[in-house]
């Protein structure tokens, strides 16, 4: 392993979605360099690019480019505004403007083909989203380096190989490992700091993949696994990782310290702080992370702990609790299902062949029913999906009915022990049963980092708000 100690800072979309951010990131950026002997810099695109492409390929898919004029002119608008504002040597501000151009005219291609073709296979979808870290990469390179900080640019499809599933690539670590460290550690030998896209990977054909959405952490998350890194900071616009939405509950905290386990429990159950893909390779590395804010950089923000501090301050276990909206609780109840193998692996394969994923599930011992919840738009074909595959028991009564509720929302309270810590879930339930509200359903049992509950969409805030009690 080279000498020194590396850092991986990675710039979310609004860090460097605005003059004010890409101001702020290149300071940041400038700053570490003074702490750390090797620092890489992963970009995603600026904050609304990757919709804005992905909404006019689904357009083109429909036939429809006539908005495609407005999303040209928007998307000049957004990178050239920065460009004109921040880099000052007028022949590289021309350049980063000709390159950034040419991956409009390249986005408007790909749409015309699109239209043509009434149809967007996942290739062609990668090739237009991967177009906003691509035009990202070019501007934050150009300022980083025009101010004066020893920099260069190196798209990371050059040395991040993926498989070919597009729109959700996954890389091959061996072949990822040994081109990354060829290409970077040189830039990095020399001085300089390799400034990188993040989300974007390459078959080894060189065919343009993504990591999935808000793939660039995993970007980063990868490198450093690959390099290997010491560190990895996410920045971002908020101070790390809260205690619950501060929009919801206006006493949520920063959390100085949260464990992996916490944090992917976190991440799964809508808090999206961090794309849950990222937290496995830097665990098993070993690497320490941190979330960052951008707009508040002296702020400790939260730091990773691969065991956290078990998850107890002051005795209490909660850390931070979540709502995920917008949810149905799909139930199938007969008496003729008690003790009957199978009904469930039939269930949940009807729900599967729908591609649905399935965030919640219970079942009580009596066998009498099944519930689990679904998010609200895949409930009808859920239930349509449950109706056919069980017809026939339906038809003899074994299975009584299936059904769907009103909309409702799981609450999940996070923290390591709470399977484990005699009187948790006590406390939980007597502040919702104090508050009068009144739980659909609960699974708990198959994490040890979390309790989830499932409540009328109406209960959402207050009981958001009754068991972030818990935690200060
Ligand atoms: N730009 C990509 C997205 O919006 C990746 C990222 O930002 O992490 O999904
Ligand atoms: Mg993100």
């Amino acid at each position: 392993m080279p000498e020194g100690k590396t850092l991986i800072m990675k710039f979310g979309g609004t860090s460097v979605g605005s003059v004010d951010a890409l101001v702020k990131a290149t300071q940041i950026i400038r700053d570490a360099k003074k702490d750390w002997d090797r620092v890489v810099v992963v970009t995603s695109a600026m904050s609304g690019v990757t919709n804005l492409l992905l909404d006019s390929a689904a357009s083109a898919a429909q036939g429809t480019v006539d908005s495609l004029a407005e999303t040209e002119s928007m998307l000049r608008e957004k990178h050239f505004s920065a460009a004109d504002a921040l880099i000052k040597d007028e022949d590289l501000r021309e350049k980063t403007k000709t390159e950034i151009e040419v991956y409009i005219k390249s986005l408007v291609n790909l749409c015309k083909a699109i239209a043509v073709l009434g149809e967007a296979s996942p290739r062609a979808m990668d090739a237009v989203a991967s177009l906003g870290e691509r035009m990202s990469l070019r501007l934050l390179g150009a300022i980083v380096h025009d101010s004066g900080v020893r920099s260069k640019a190196i798209e990371s499809s050059e040395f991040i190989i993926t498989n070919d599933h597009f729109q959700n690539a996954h890389p091959d670590f061996n072949v990822t490992t040994e081109k990354t460290r060829g290409l970077l550690n040189p830039i990095m030998d020399d001085g300089f700091i390799p400034i990188t896209s993040g989300f974007i990977g390459a078959t080894p054909e060189g065919v343009i993949t993504t990591l999935g959405r808000g793939g660039s952490d995993y970007s980063a998350a990868i490198i450093a696994s690959v390099l290997p890194a010491n560190e990895v900071w996410i920045w971002t616009d908020v101070n790390g990782v809260m205690t619950s939405d501060p929009r919801i509950v206006k006493e949520a905290r920063t959390l100085p310290e949260i464990s992996y386990g916490e944090i992917a429990e976190l991440a799964y159950y809508g808090a999206k702080v961090l794309h849950p893909k990222t937290i496995r390779p830097v665990v098993e590395a070993g690497i320490e992370l941190r979330i960052c804010n951008t707009f508040n950089p002296s702020h400790p923000g939260t730091r990773l702990k691969a065991n956290g501090s078990n998850g107890k301050t002051n005795g209490r276990v909660i850390k931070a609790v979540t709502a995920i909206r917008n949810q149905r609780l799909v139930t199938i109840e007969g008496r003729g299902m008690l003790g009957v193998p199978g009904v469930a692996a039939r269930a949940f394969g009807a729900v599967a062949s729908t591609g649905t994923s399935v965030p919640l599930i219970t079942q009580a011992s009596s066998e009498q029913s099944i519930c689990f919840a679904v998010p609200s738009e895949s409930a009808k074909q859920v239930l349509d999906a449950l109706e056919k595959n069980f017809a026939l028991e339906l038809s003899v009564r074994d299975i009584d009915r299936v059904w769907a509720t009103e909309e409702v929302a799981i609450i999940t309270a996070v923290g390591s022990g709470t399977r484990n810590t005699p009187g948790v879930a006590g406390k939980i339930f007597s502040k919702l049963g104090n508050k009068e509200i009144n739980v659909l359903a609960i699974a708990h049992g198959s994490s040890d980092v979390s309790i989830s509950m499932v409540v009328e969409t109406i209960d959402t805030e207050f009981a958001v708000r009754a068991l972030h009690e818990l935690i200060v």
